[in-house]
């Protein structure tokens, strides 16, 4: 099940950040470990009662000339929008309505999106300020609470996990297989949707539940049902500011990649792996998902002898973290080799949901065991006493030992690599967790 996305958008100042710090519980900036990879706090995992969701902040907008603030909130209203189960739309009390809390109010109300109004530093909290002013937003009842002093969150978050959509919407889904398209700008991302669609697919227009109209596009080939999750257009929105930009695309890639099952990976042929890339492919190698690399405007590269194995190579190991998703070398503009995507994907879908039967694993295990020793330490060895496979997508396996502590990464790596040798798992992570067996 999909965690549900809550997005928070207001001015610069009304107190996004701390209540988003309040709400996740720590100040910290989120660092992984991945090369490459840093996350800051616009994205981050929360949990109320017993509920997970996703908070993201949407920020990213400046102090600015009046009509400057006006399109940027626009733009951050509309992310929110494209991207959130429900949105919060934060104001101050201190500072009391203002005209572009009002034209943001109006912008919102458009949708059909859950909103709730916060008002935030009411810390007086039996003294309500300006509050009863809010009402004129047109959002229902507004939500009084005070991030600073951490005054009336919980009934916020109470209201905030009563919209989430019911389990059932996930089954629904189920048999519709969801491709994200990501890549940094310009890489080809359009046209490489417009090329898929245009073969020959029947687009599908309503499928009910599907809320996000505005970035997935259904289509289906023969029996096969899929939905395309776009990532691209928003540079032609409208002036925004870089930095908004670069964060608004942030926050489209990381829910395309979350609410997908098979990400294609878009690198450009003439500039090979960037940092950009290198950081977006991460992203979707960090939430299991599974991937393929697409090598586009192929028809760009002059080539001469084992030019496509030369950059296979190099392009697996700039992005050496996921050296197990095939490389797919295409034109988007042309056509090339786009015919064979789906299949591809298909394929990938099929190695990410596989389970291997118990029996199977440790047979492989007691060969890959004999072939080189677990590590020791301090004269205790590790033993592994058996494995078993817990999850799918990504493939989730658990190992029992004799103590957790013993494990080196490096014997995890040879494990996965002997797994990968006997079971396959293309294109997609594995996870291990380990328990000690008493
Ligand atoms: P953002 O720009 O919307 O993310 O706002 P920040 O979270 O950075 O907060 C802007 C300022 O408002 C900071 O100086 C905060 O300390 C302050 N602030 C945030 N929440 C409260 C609150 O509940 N009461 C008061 N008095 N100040 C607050
Ligand atoms: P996006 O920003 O990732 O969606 O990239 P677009 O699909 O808008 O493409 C950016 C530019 O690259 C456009 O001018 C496209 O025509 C061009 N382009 C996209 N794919 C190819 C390709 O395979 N070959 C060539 N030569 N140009 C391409």
């Amino acid at each position: 099940m999909i965690k549900p996305l809550v997005a928070i958008v207001g001015r610069p100042n009304v107190g996004k950040s701390t209540f988003f710090n309040r709400i996740v519980g720590k100040r910290v900036s989120i660092v992984e470990d991945t090369p490459g990879v840093t996350r800051d706090r616009i994205y981050a995992d929360a949990e109320w009662l017993n509920y997970h969701f996703t908070l993201v902040d949407t920020g990213g907008i400046d102090l600015a000339s009046e009509d400057v603030l006006l399109s940027q909130m626009r733009a951050q209203a509309q992310i929110a929008i494209d991207t959130a189960d429900v949105i919060l739309f934060m104001v101050d009390a201190k500072q009391g309505l203002t005209a572009a809390d009002e034209e943001v109010a109006d912008f919102l109300r458009r949708f059909k999106k859950r909103v709730i109004l916060i008002v935030n530093k009411v810390d007086n909290y039996p003294k309500l300020d300006n509050y009863y002013d809010f009402y004129a937003l047109g959002l229902g009842d507004p939500w009084a609470v005070s991030a600073g002093q951490a005054l009336g969150l919980g009934d916020v978050l109470d209201e905030i996990v009563s919209h989430f959509p019911e389990e059932s919407r996930g089954d629904e889904e189920e048999d519709i297989l969801h491709i994200a398209v990501v890549g940094k700008p310009n890489v080809g991302k359009s046209s490489l949707v417009n090329t898929i669609l245009r073969e020959e697919r029947v687009i599908v227009s309503d499928i009910p539940g599907t809320t996000r109209d505005a970035i997935d596009t259904p289509f289906q080939e023969g029996e096969d049902r899929y939905t395309i999750i776009d990532t691209a257009g928003l540079r032609k929105r409208g002036r925004i500011e870089d930095e908004s930009i670069e964060r608004y695309s942030v926050i489209r890639t990381l829910t395309a990649i979350r609410r997908c099952d098979v990400a294609l990976v878009l690198v450009d042929a003439q500039q090979g792996v960037t940092e950009q890339d290198t950081k977006i492919a991460g992203y979707v190698h960090e939430e299991g998902k599974s991937s393929i690399i697409i090598v586009n405007k192929w028809d760009l590269i002059e080539k001469q002898t084992n030019t496509m194995e030369k950059m296979r190579k190099q392009v697996l190991s700039d992005l050496s973290f996921m050296d197990y998703s095939p490389v797919h070398f295409i034109s988007a503009k042309t056509g090339q080799r786009t015919q064979k995507i789906l299949d591809m994907v298909k394929a990938n879908y099929a190695e990410a949901t596989k389970r291997i039967p118990t029996g199977l694993l440790n047979d492989a295990l007691g060969d890959a065991t004999a072939a080189i020793q677990p590590p020791s330490d301090k004269g205790r060895r590790l033993r592994i006493y058996y494995m078993t496979q817990v999850g799918v997508k990504p493939p989730h396996f658990v190992l029992f030992v004799n103590d957790p502590e013993l494990m080196h990464f490096s014997y995890l790596r040879y494990l996965e690599n002997y797994l990968r040798k006997t079971f396959g798992f293309s294109g997609t992570p594995i996870k291990f967790s380990l328990r000690a067996r008493g």
